[in-house]
C-alpha cells in the first residue's frame, strides 16, 4: 500500500497519454433514453421511448437503457472482440468479464413456443406441478358454450385470463404470504365444451343444407352428425387453446356430450320438477321463425339500427261506463290512439292499456290551413286516409304528448277535455279487424310518455308485459302465428302471410283502408335477433316448459349477496336482472340436446312426468346416452308400471335449453363426484370468469339451477332424516333429491356448503374487445384482430408479424378488463416492444450470471448498501405483484413490470453494475455481491412473470447457467416447478433512514445527470467517465452521508461509481478557491428541501485503458502503465506483469 501511495504522489512522472485510437468514445450505436418520459403518469400508459436507428440489431447489452453519456469502454471493446473485430486495445480484453448466454435476444416465437409446449407436454409438467400441491382445490369453472367454430380475440382474452390465474394459483404456495402454513392450491380447470354450443355449430352446418336434405335427416341421423361435428370442433378448439399456452388436463376433457352428464342434467331437471318449480304453460316466448324454436334471452342479440314499420292506429270506442264523466256522449266519434312497432300483432289485439296515473286528453284533429313551411310545403309522408276524411274522429292520447304528436302528424290537435287514466278503465272499443269488443285496461308502470301515445296496444300472445296485464284481466291469449312465423287460418284474410314481411304490409294496408291508421313511419331501434341465424325473432305464445323463477327468486337474490363480484358493480347488474326476470322457458323445439323426460296422453294431451319416470329415463340416459330417447320404444322408455298403457302415450319432442345445459354442469360434476366418477371437484367453484354478457346467460342459469336444487329446505329435510334416524330416511332422500341413500353421508358432509348457495364463490367479468379506435370489430370494417394471426403472423409478415402467444398474453395482462378493451396493430407493436425489453432485461441477467454458482452467494449482512437496497426494492415489487395477482389486477402487474424491470432497474442498478461486473475482477467481492443480487432478481422476475409469459419464463429457465434447488432439495427442471419466490422478510426490513438515504441518492443522481448532459453539450466531456462531480450542500446530514459514500471502502457504494463518473468530491464550501476551475454547475432541491449545488469539471488524471475511468494513478504501475489502481489490482492477480509484457 505504501508503494502505491508513493507512486501516486509521483504520478506525473509516469503520466501516460493514450493515443487517440485507443480512446474511441463515440459508439456507432446511439441509444437515447429519456428518463423523464419513462415513468408513466398515473393512470396513463406511456411506453418507453427509445430511438434506435436502423441496422441496430447488433445492439446487445447497451440497448438496455444506457446513454451516450455513459462510458462503455470495456464493454465495447469486449464486444468487438467477441465479434472478431480487430482490437486496438485488446491487451486486457481477456481480463474483462463479458456477458455470455445461450438465450437469444430474438424470441423466434413461432419456433420456440411450440418447442416449449412440447417440452411441457412430453414431461407432463402440468401434472407434476399440480400433483406436488397437496392442499385444497382451487376450482376455476370454465364457462359456457362458444357461439361458433373459429375462436376470436374475445375467446383469447377469456381463456388467457383464466390461464394466468390458474398458473399463478399453481405456482404460488400461500405459505409465503404469511408465516403460518396455509394449504396449497390444487388447480383444476374444467374444460367444459358444452353440448349445446358445439352442437349448435353443427346446426349451422345443417342449416346450409337445402330444406329437403334437412328434412330427410331423421332425429338420430341429425344427432349423430351433430355429435361428430361437436367432437371435431372440440379437437380444433383444444389445439388453439394449447397454442395460447393454456394449461389444462387436456387428456381428460369435460364434455357434456357424455352420458353421465346428460343423466346429471335430467337429474337436475327432475329435482326442480319434483319441487314444483317446473310447469308447462302457454306463454309468449322469443321465437325464431328462422330456426323454428323458442329462444332464451341469452340466445338473442340486439343489433342497433333495426328498422321497424311503426304505426299510429285508432280503435273506435263503443261504450263507456256510465259515470258523470263518460266522454262518449260528448264526443260520439271517439277513438283510442295507439302506437306499435309490430303492426302484425294487431289481429291479436285484446285490449288497450292505460297508465292510471297519467292524464289523458280528448283532442280534435284539425288540418293545418297551410302546410308546414319547414317541410318544404309538402304534406307529411305516411299519413293515413282518415286524415283526409271530412268527418275526423276525436282521439284520446296522453296530454303530455299532444305537442309532439301535432309535430309528428303535421296537424293541429285541439284539446277538448282531460281525464285520468284510471277513469278510462272498462271503456270498450271495436277491434278494427274482426269487430270483437275489447276493453281498456289498467297496465303497469311500463306505460310512459316517452314514445307513442300513452295508450298501449295489448296482445297477450305477443308480449311479456301484455301477457301479465292479460292474466290480470283474464284476456284471451291469442297468437295466430305458426312455427315459420306465418299467420295461421285464425288470422282470417291474413292466413299464410309472413308476419315480418307481407303479413305486416297487409295489416297496415287493411287498417288504412278502414280509416284506422293515422300515420306510418320507419322506426329505427334495437330489436331481438336469433344469435345463430342473425335473423329477427318474434314474440309468440306457445306451449312450453318453464322454470318458475318466482319459487326461488328470494333464495337466488340471497345467494348473490354471498358471492364476491369483480368488479363490484357487477353485483348490481345481476341483482337487477335476477330480480325482474320472468319465468325461464327451458324447452326447445330441437332434436339435439338433452330430452325433456315427459310423455303426453294422445287424447287429453296431459303430460305424464313423475319421480318414477324421471328416474327411469335418467338411468337409461346414463347407460345409453340421450339418443336412447329417440331410438327406444315407448314400452322401453316407460317404467314397468306404465308399460301396458304405452299405446295411449307419445314421448315429448322438446329438448332442454342450452343454458339449462351449461347451468347444470357443476351439478353434473359434483353429482358425478358423489358417484365416485370424478374426484377432486368440489362445490361451489372458487371462480367463474366470463364476459359481461353472461350476467343474463350462464352466471344466471347456473345460479338459478343451483339455488333451485340445493336449497335449504331440501338439505334440512335430509339432515333431519339422518340426525333423527328416521325410518323412512332412505325414501325421503330419494324423494327430495333423487339420490340414493348411499349418497347421504357425503351430502351431510357437504350440506352446510350447499345450502341455497350460488355455484361460485366469486365471479369475475370482463368487457368486450374493440379495435384501437374503440369500434366494434367487423369484417366489413376490416378491423378484426384474429388471435391466430397475432400468434403466427398474417400473410404479409412485415405488416402482421408473428408475435407469438406471449405477446398476446402480455396484451391480455395489460388491459383493464373490467370495461371494454382495445387491440390493434399499433397496440400489438407496443406490446411486442415491451416484450422485447423484458426479454432484454432477462438476457442481461442470464448473461452476467454465466459463471455463477449458488455457493458464491454473498451473505446479506455482507452485501454493500446499494445491493441491500436493490433487494429491498425487488422484494417490494414481488410482494406488490403477488397482491395484484390475488386481486386479479393484472394490468397493475404489467405497469409494475414496465416501470421496475424495464426502466428503473436498467436506469440505475444494472447501469451502475456494469463496471463491477465487467472490470471488477472475476472473483472479486464486488462482482460476487452484484451477482448475488442479479441472481435474486433473475429468479424472482422469471417466476413472477411466468403466469403471464410462460414461454418466455420457461425459455429463460431452460437457459439458466446454474441449477435451482427447491426447499425440498429437488432440482427444478421447469420454471413452474420452482413455484412462487419465497418471501424474504429480512430484505424488506431495511431501516427507514436507509430507504430515505437511497431515495436522496437516486434523486441526486438524476440531477447530476442533468448537469453532465449540459457539460457534454458544451463539449467539456464526451462520456460521463470523462467527468468529475463536485457537490456542495449546507445540509450537514446529507453532506456527511455523501462524504461517507466517497470514502466507503467497498467499491460498489463509492459515490463516483453511482454517478458513473471518474471522480466525485464533496466541497466544504462554495468559496472561489473550490469552484474556480469548475466550468459547469447547477443547483437543485433534494426531497424538495435540501439545496444542493452540483459542479462538473473534467476528470483528473489519465484514462485507464481497461476500464476507461480517469485516475491520477494511471501510469504509476510498472508493467501496466495504462491501468488505474483498481484495474492494476485485478490484472496483477490474474496476469503477472512479465506475462503482460510478453503479450
Ligand atoms: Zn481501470
Amino acid at each position: 500500500m505504501s508503494l502505491l501511495k508513493s507512486l501516486t504522489s509521483n504520478s506525473s512522472a509516469f503520466n501516460f497519454k493514450p493515443t487517440q485510437s485507443t480512446m474511441t468514445h463515440s459508439s456507432p450505436y446511439r441509444v437515447r433514453c429519456y428518463y423523464e418520459q419513462l415513468v408513466p403518469p398515473p393512470g396513463k400508459l406511456t411506453l418507453l421511448t427509445c430511438f434506435i436507428p436502423k441496422g441496430s440489431h447488433q445492439l446487445k447489452w447497451d440497448n438496455i437503457c444506457s446513454s451516450k453519456r455513459r462510458s462503455r469502454g470495456p464493454v465495447m471493446a469486449g464486444k468487438k472482440a467477441s465479434e472478431g473485430i480487430k482490437q486496438e486495445d485488446g491487451k486486457y480484453k481477456h481480463t474483462v468479464d463479458l456477458p455470455k448466454t445461450t438465450f437469444g435476444m430474438r424470441a423466434n416465437s413461432s419456433v420456440r413456443e411450440p418447442e416449449i409446449q412440447k417440452i411441457w407436454e412430453e414431461n407432463q409438467v402440468f401434472k407434476k406441478v399440480v400433483e406436488k400441491n397437496s392442499g385444497a382445490n382451487f376450482i376455476l369453472h370454465d364457462g359456457p358454450p362458444y357461439a361458433n367454430g373459429d375462436l376470436h380475440i374475445g375467446h383469447a382474452l377469456n381463456k388467457i385470463l383464466k390461464d394466468i390465474i390458474n398458473r399463478y394459483k399453481a405456482a404460488a404456495s400461500p405459505f409465503i404470504v404469511n408465516v403460518l402454513v396455509k394449504s396449497m392450491s390444487y388447480v383444476q380447470m374444467l374444460h367444459g365444451v358444452k353440448q349445446g354450443t358445439i352442437l349448435l355449430l353443427c346446426f349451422s352446418g345443417i342449416m346450409s343444407l337445402d330444406e329437403k336434405a334437412r328434412n330427410d335427416l331423421t332425429p338420430l341421423k341429425l344427432r349423430a352428425k351433430a355429435a361428430k361435428f361437436a367432437k371435431e370442433t372440440v379437437k380444433k378448439q383444444m389445439s388453439s387453446f394449447k397454442r395460447y399456452g393454456v394449461w389444462a388436463d387436456w387428456n381428460d376433457p369435460y364434455l357434456t356430450l357424455d352420458p353421465e352428464y346428460e343423466a346429471a342434467q335430467i337429474e337436475v331437471f327432475g329435482q326442480m320438477a319434483l319441487k314444483g318449480y317446473i310447469y308447462r304453460g302457454r306463454k309468449p316466448v322469443h321465437w325464431s321463425p328462422s330456426s323454428r324454436t323458442a329462444l332464451a334471452e341469452a340466445e338473442l342479440e340486439y343489433p342497433e339500427k333495426h328498422v321497424s314499420r311503426s304505426i299510429y292506429a285508432i280503435f273506435r270506442v263503443v261504450s263507456a261506463p256510465l259515470t258523470p264523466s263518460s266522454l262518449l256522449q260528448e264526443f260520439p266519434n271517439l277513438c283510442l290512439a295507439v302506437w306499435t312497432t309490430t303492426p302484425w300483432t294487431i289481429p291479436a289485439n285484446a285490449a288497450v292499456a292505460v297508465n292510471p296515473k297519467l292524464e289523458y286528453a280528448v283532442v280534435e284533429i284539425k288540418s293545418l290551413a297551410e302546410p308546414d313551411p319547414s317541410s318544404g310545403g309538402k304534406k307529411k309522408k305516411g299519413l293515413g286516409l282518415v286524415l283526409e276524411d271530412e268527418r275526423k274522429p276525436f282521439l284520446i292520447v296522453a296530454s303530455e304528448l299532444v305537442p309532439s304528436l301535432e309535430a309528428k302528424w303535421g296537424v293541429k290537435l285541439d284539446v277538448k277535455t282531460k281525464q285520468l287514466g284510471s277513469e278510462l278503465e272498462n271503456y270498450r272499443y271495436i277491434h278494427p279487424i274482426d269487430d270483437r269488443e275489447c276493453p281498456v285496461v289498467v297496465g303497469g308502470d311500463y306505460i310512459t310518455t316517452e314514445t307513442g301515445t300513452g295508450l298501449v296496444h295489448t296482445a297477450p300472445g305477443h308480449g311479456q308485459e301484455d301477457y301479465v296485464t292479460g292474466q290480470k284481466y283474464g284476456l284471451p291469449i291469442f297468437s295466430p302465428v305458426d312455427d315459420d312465423g306465418k299467420f295461421t287460418e285464425e288470422a282470417g284474410q291474413f292466413g299464410g302471410l309472413d308476419v315480418l314481411g307481407e303479413g305486416n304490409s297487409a295489416v297496415v294496408k287493411y287498417l288504412d283502408e278502414h280509416l284506422s291508421l293515422i300515420m306510418e313511419e320507419s322506426y329505427e331501434h334495437k330489436y331481438p335477433y336469433d344469435w345463430r341465424t342473425k335473423k329477427p325473432t318474434i314474440f309468440r305464445a306457445t306451449e312450453q316448459w318453464f322454470a318458475s323463477v318466482e319459487g326461488f327468486r328470494h333464495a337466488a337474490m340471497d345467494a348473490i349477496n354471498h358471492v364476491k363480484w369483480v368488479p363490484p358493480q357487477a353485483e348490481n347488474r345481476i341483482s337487477t336482472m335476477t330480480s325482474c326476470r320472468s319465468d325461464w322457458c327451458i324447452s326447445r323445439q330441437r332434436t339435439w340436446g338433452v330430452p325433456i323426460p315427459v310423455f303426453y296422453h294422445l287424447q287429453s294431451r296431459e303430460p305424464l312426468m313423475n319421480e318414477e319416470i324421471i328416474d327411469h329415463i335418467k338411468s337409461i340416459v346414463a347407460q345409453k346416452g340421450g339418443d336412447a330417447w329417440w331410438y327406444m320404444t315407448m314400452e322401453d322408455l316407460l317404467p314397468t308400471k306404465y308399460r301396458d298403457k304405452a299405446a295411449e302415450y307419445e314421448k315429448g319432442t322438446d329438448t332442454m335449453d342450452v343454458w339449462f345445459d351449461s347451468g347444470t354442469v357443476l351439478h353434473g360434476s359434483s353429482w358425478a363426484a358423489v358417484l365416485g366418477k370424478r374426484d377432486s371437484l368440489s362445490f361451489p367453484a372458487d371462480l367463474y370468469l366470463e364476459g359481461t354478457d353472461q350476467h343474463r346467460g350462464w352466471f344466471q342459469s347456473s345460479l338459478l339451477t343451483s339455488v333451485a336444487t340445493k336449497d335449504k329446505h331440501a338439505c334440512f329435510l335430509v339432515l333431519g332424516c339422518v340426525v333423527e334416524n328416521w325410518e323412512g330416511k332412505s325414501e325421503a332422500c330419494k324423494l327430495i333429491l333423487g339420490w340414493s341413500f348411499d349418497c347421504v353421508d357425503l351430502l351431510v358432509e357437504q350440506s352446510e356448503e350447499y345450502q341455497g348457495k350460488a355455484p361460485y364463490s366469486s365471479v369475475l367479468t370482463h368487457g368486450f374487445v374493440l379495435d384501437e379506435k374503440g369500434l366494434k370489430m367487423s369484417k366489413s370494417l376490416g378491423n378484426v384482430v384474429d388471435p391466430r394471426f397475432v400468434i403466427e403472423g398474417g400473410k404479409n409478415q412485415k405488416e402482421a408479424p408473428a408475435y407469438g402467444a406471449d405477446v398476446l398474453r402480455l396484451w391480455v395482462s395489460s388491459v383493464d378488463y373490467t370495461s371494454d378493451v382495445m387491440i390493434g396493430p399499433q397496440i400489438l407493436r407496443q406490446m411486442s416492444e415491451v416484450y422485447r425489453k423484458l426479454r432484454g432485461t432477462l438476457r442481461y441477467l442470464l448473461a452476467n450470471l454465466h459463471d455463477w454458482k449458488t455457493e458464491y452467494t454473498v451473505q446479506y449482512h455482507e452485501l454493500p448498501r446499494i445491493d441491500q437496497h436493490a433487494l429491498f426494492q425487488l422484494e417490494n415489487v414481488v410482494k406488490n405483484i403477488q397482491g395484484n395477482y390475488e386481486n386479479y389486477q393484472f394490468f397493475k402487474i404489467f405497469q409494475i413490470l414496465q416501470r421496475f424491470v424495464i426502466v428503473d432497474l436498467s436506469n440505475f442498478y444494472f447501469d451502475v453494475a456494469k463496471d463491477r461486473l465487467y472490470v471488477g475482477g472475476s472473483t472479486s467481492y464486488t462482482r460476487k455481491s452484484c451477482q448475488t443480487v442479479l441472481a435474486a432478481h433473475l429468479l424472482s422476475i422469471v417466476r413472477i412473470i411466468a403466469p403471464i409469459l410462460p414461454h418466455l419464463a420457461e425459455d429463460v429457465w431452460q437457459n439458466l447457467p446454474f441449477q435451482y434447488i427447491t426447499q425440498d432439495g429437488s432440482i427444478s427442471e421447469y420454471v413452474f416447478e420452482s413455484r412462487w419466490p419465497t418471501s424474504n422478510e429480512r430484505w424488506l426490513a431495511l431501516p427507514t433512514e436507509e430507504i430515505n438515504f437511497w431515495e436522496n441518492i437516486l434523486e441526486l443522481r438524476t440531477e447530476v445527470n442533468r448537469v453532465l448532459e449540459v457539460a457534454r453539450t458544451g463539449k467539456l466531456i464526451g462520456a460521463s467517465l470523462d467527468a468529475k462531480v463536485h457537490i456542495y450542500t449546507s445540509e450537514d446530514n446529507l453532506a456527511s452521508q455523501l462524504r461517507e459514500l466517497c470514502a466507503t471502502k467497498n467499491d460498489a457504494d463509492t459515490l463516483h461509481r453511482l454517478f458513473i463518473t471518474s471522480q466525485a468530491e464533496i466541497l466544504p464550501s462554495l468559496d472561489d478557491e473550490h469552484t474556480v476551475n469548475i466550468p459547469y454547475s447547477g443547483e437543485c432541491l433534494i426531497q424538495g428541501k435540501n439545496k444542493v449545488w452540483i459542479g462538473i469539471s473534467r476528470a483528473e488524471g489519465s484514462k485507464c485503458e481497461r476500464c476507461w475511468n480517469y485516475s491520477q494513478q494511471v501510469g504509476s504501475f510498472l508493467g501496466h502503465p495504462t491501468l488505474c489502481s483498481r484495474c492494476y489490482d485485478v490484472v496483477a492477480l490474474q496476469m503477472p506483469p512479465q506475462v503482460a509484457a510478453v503479450s
